[in-house]
C-alpha cells in the first residue's frame, strides 16, 4: 500500500521511475542476533522458586508506583475485566535512567511479548526488564495488522486532549503517572512530570490503518485473568496507570469508558536460582 496524495494536491507528481524507487528491498535496521539470547530455562527455574511478596491494586483512572528489586519478577494482570495499562519504569536509585519505548520498538517490534526486553534511554541503553510470560502471546498479529502490548503510541495526555477538544480532563495516564510519582517520591507534580516518559501500553491492541497508516486502537482481547510478567534486570521503580480508556474499544481521555482496576504482584525467587544471573551493565560507549 502506497501513500498517494496527488489527488488532493498535497503531493508532487510521481517521477517516471517511482515504481523502481519503491521496489527497494526492506532491510531490518537492527539485527539483534549479537545480543544475549532469552534464556527460557533460567527465567523458568527462577520463577518456579518465587513467592509473592507484593500485591497491589491500581484503581480505575488512577496510577500507583511500585518497587521491584533486581532479580524479582512482577506481573500485571486484569483480575476484574478488560483494562489497558500505561507503564513507566525507572532505575529505582537514578530516575534519569528510564524505559525507552522508541529504541525498544526499533530493537524488537511495534508490540512486545515473551522474550523481548525493555531497554533504557541513552546513555545507559541496556535491558532494565525482560518479558518472561504473556498470556496473550497467542494473539500475534490480526487481520487489521494490530498487536498487543504496544510501544507505538504513548500515554494519553491532557495537552493533546485539550488541543483536540478544548476540554480539561485530569485523569489521563500522563496526569495519573505524574501524581503517582510525586506521591511516591515526595516531590512536586511539576518536578514529577519531567520524569514521565513514553509508555509500554500493556494489554492495548493497536496498529496503523492499512490505507492512511494512522494510529488506531481496538478492543483489547484481554479478559479476566490475563497477565504479562517481567523480570527486573535492575532495581526498578514502576508506575502503572489504569487508563481511562478501559479496554480502549471506543474512547479515552474521559469518564465515558467502563474501567477496571489492574493488579500488580511482585514475586521473589529463591537466592540460589539467581546464581548464574548477571545484571546488564550500562552501555560501554565512550564519547570523544
Ligand atoms: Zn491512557
Amino acid at each position: 500500500m502506497t501513500k498517494n496524495r496527488e489527488s488532493d494536491g498535497t503531493a508532487n507528481v510521481s517521477p517516471t521511475d517511482a515504481h523502481e524507487r519503491r521496489a527497494a528491498k526492506p532491510v531490518i535496521c537492527y539485527a539483534t542476533s549479537s545480543l544475549p539470547p532469552f534464556d527460557v530455562n533460567f527465567y523458568h527455574t527462577a520463577r518456579v522458586s518465587a513467592t509473592r511478596t507484593v500485591l497491589l491494586e491500581i484503581p480505575p483512572r488512577e496510577a500507583r508506583c511500585f518497587v521491584v528489586p533486581e532479580g524479582c519478577f512482577f506481573r500485571i494482570s486484569c483480575q476484574h475485566g478488560s483494562q489497558v495499562g500505561d507503564l513507566n519504569l525507572w532505575q529505582r536509585d537514578d530516575l534519569s535512567e528510564h524505559f525507552f519505548s522508541g529504541k525498544t520498538r526499533q530493537l524488537h517490534a511495534t508490540h512486545l511479548t515473551t522474550g523481548d526486553r525493555l531497554w533504557s534511554n541513552m546513555p545507559y541503553l541496556r535491558p532494565i526488564a525482560t518479558i518472561t510470560d504473556d498470556s496473550l502471546s497467542w494473539y500475534g498479529w490480526d487481520d487489521d495488522g494490530a498487536g498487543i502490548h504496544d510501544v507505538i503510541g504513548t500515554r494519553c495526555d491532557p495537552y493533546t486532549h485539550n488541543r483536540l477538544h478544548g476540554e480539561n480532563y485530569h485523569h489521563c495516564c500522563h496526569s495519573n503517572l505524574t501524581r503517582a510519582l510525586a506521591d511516591k517520591r515526595g516531590i512536586s507534580q511539576k518536578d514529577a512530570e519531567t520524569h514521565i516518559h513514553d509508555v509500554l501500553n500493556v494489554f492495548m491492541c493497536t496498529g496503523f490503518t492499512k490505507d492512511s497508516h494512522q494510529y488506531f486502537m481496538k478492543a483489547s482481547p484481554a479478559r479476566k485473568g490475563d497477565y504479562i510478567e517481567f523480570f527486573a534486570e535492575t532495581d526498578l521503580l514502576g508506575a502503572l496507570s489504569a487508563c481511562p480508556g478501559g479496554d480502549c474499544s471506543s474512547t479515552h481521555s474521559s469518564d465515558d469508558a467502563q474501567c477496571y482496576p489492574l493488579t500488580v504482584e511482585v514475586f521473589t525467587p529463591e537466592k540460589q536460582s539467581l546464581d548464574t544471573w548477571q545484571p546488564f551493565q550500562r552501555s560501554e560507549y565512550i564519547a570523544k
